[in-house]
């Protein structure tokens, strides 16, 4: 039996699945994810049934390279797997650029065209292209897949893609690219399998996780999102600052004296919900706190992903639907009930019993948008792409 390997490597966790694929399609055999890499790394599996399967904890103190961990995780990966033989491994890249709308497979021509992009996602292509690397190390012959965050938004008007720059600014790739792509993605199809008819309407969908951004979509592509040159734009995030006056940043380089690296720690790593805050960038760890900061931390959040919501609206001429994903989105009833109600004024009602039980469908019958709660899927997408290829150009792919 075939199986697909799917990875997720950031800056301190890496995610990963392997699926089985069969004459009948793919079909998820186990998944999980290392956390808090760099500080006390930790490792939980889980099977398709959602049993753990494994967990592993690296001592508090051993600082290990992503290397280190993908090495080990693919020693375990060798005894789980049986009869089964890894056909090929897809990574979920964070940046394509301009250059790469659909998933390709990775030779030395595209690692190096990726590692020029990373100027443009400081915090996410390093660890993307480190993965890649050390699986070359590891497995030299393993097909390996580049999936883009960028290739969802490939297409996005020409006007969604400007900055207000001179223009030569654009043509040396200074512009909007658009991220969360293969989410986006997988929420598009499931939005096309629920419901056809609104899929082809105009829906945003709110990415509402550690990172977060908004996509407003029409006949399931992207017309418009929050994220623009950098994963650093748009919302309010975990850690990340969001839109900024871009006076601050000149600000914090010529009054406060803050050097440039100082300033991409500050806006990556120590902005959004924990520089607010001053305590968690972790929203369940913000609502269980019950400080002033805390809850102004989070009121803070809701008020720009409502203002930038609706400020989507002009791109779409209207909205028939919102659909909220990933670890806020799919879990916090509190937030999207404090989101929806800041755009009643577009005949947005939910119910409430229906979102306080995260159910698929928690808008109010009578609500002239309808709001879904979908999770997101993007290892499914990756694997998705890597089967259609591993397809299309047999067990071959270079
Ligand atoms: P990542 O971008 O790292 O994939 P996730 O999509 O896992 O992030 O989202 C992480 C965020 O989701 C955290 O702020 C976490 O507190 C929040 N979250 C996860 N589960 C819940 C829950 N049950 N209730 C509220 N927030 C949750």
């Amino acid at each position: 039996m075939k199986a697909i390997v799917t990875l997720n490597a950031g800056s301190s966790s890496i995610k990963f699945a392997l699926y089985e694929l069969s004459a009948d399609g793919l079909r998820f055999d186990a998944g999980g994810k290392i956390e808090e890499i760099g500080t006390a790394p930790r490792l939980r599996a889980r099977d398709a049934k959602g049993e753990v399967i494994l967990e592993h904890d690296w001592p508090q103190g051993d600082i290990l390279s992503h290397e280190h961990l993908l090495d080990d995780l693919f020693a375990w990966a060798a005894t789980q797997l049986g009869d089964r033989e890894i056909v090929a491994i897809g990574h979920r890249i964070v940046h394509g650029g301009t250059a790469f709308a659909a998933p390709r497979p990775i030779d030395d021509a595209l690692l190096d065209a990726l590692a020029d992009l990373i100027p443009l996602a400081p915090l996410h292509q390093p660890h993307n292209l480190a993965a890649v690397r050390a699986l070359r190390t590891l497995a030299p012959h393993l097909p390996q897949i580049a999936c883009f965050d960028t290739a969802f938004h490939h297409d996005l008007p020409q006007l969604a893609t400007r900055l207000p720059l001179p223009r030569a600014f654009h043509d040396q790739g200074v512009r909007r690219y658009g991220f969360h792509g293969l989410s986006y993605e997988h929420i598009a199809a499931r939005l096309r399998d629920a419901d056809p008819e609104r899929a082809g309407g105009r829906v945003i969908a709110a990415h509402l996780g550690n990172g977060a951004s908004l996509c407003a979509m029409q006949e399931g592509k992207s017309v418009d999102t929050t994220m623009g040159f950098t994963a650093l734009d748009g919302l309010m995030m975990g850690t990340r600052s969001g839109a900024l006056d871009p006076g601050v940043v000149l600000h914090l380089q010529t009054q406060l004296g803050m050097s440039a690296k100082e300033v991409e720690t500050l806006l990556y790593k120590k902005s959004g919900l924990l520089g607010v805050s001053g305590a968690s960038s972790d929203m369940r760890t913000l609502h269980a706190s019950g400080a002033p900061e805390a809850t102004e931390a989070i009121e803070l959040f809701v008020r720009q992903a409502a203002r930038q919501a609706a400020a989507l609206i002009p791109a779409l001429g209207g909205l028939d639907g919102v659909v909220f994903t990933a670890g806020i989105g799919e879990n916090d009833a509190v937030i999207r009930a404090r989101i929806c109600k800041s755009l009643a004024w577009t005949g947005l009602a939910l119910d409430p019993d229906a979102n306080g039980a995260n159910a698929a469908v928690i808008s109010a019958r009578e609500s002239k948008v309808l709001v879904r709660v979908i999770p997101t899927d993007e290892e499914a997408v990756i694997a998705h792409h890597v089967a259609g290829l591993i397809k299309s150009v047999g067990r071959s792919v270079p």
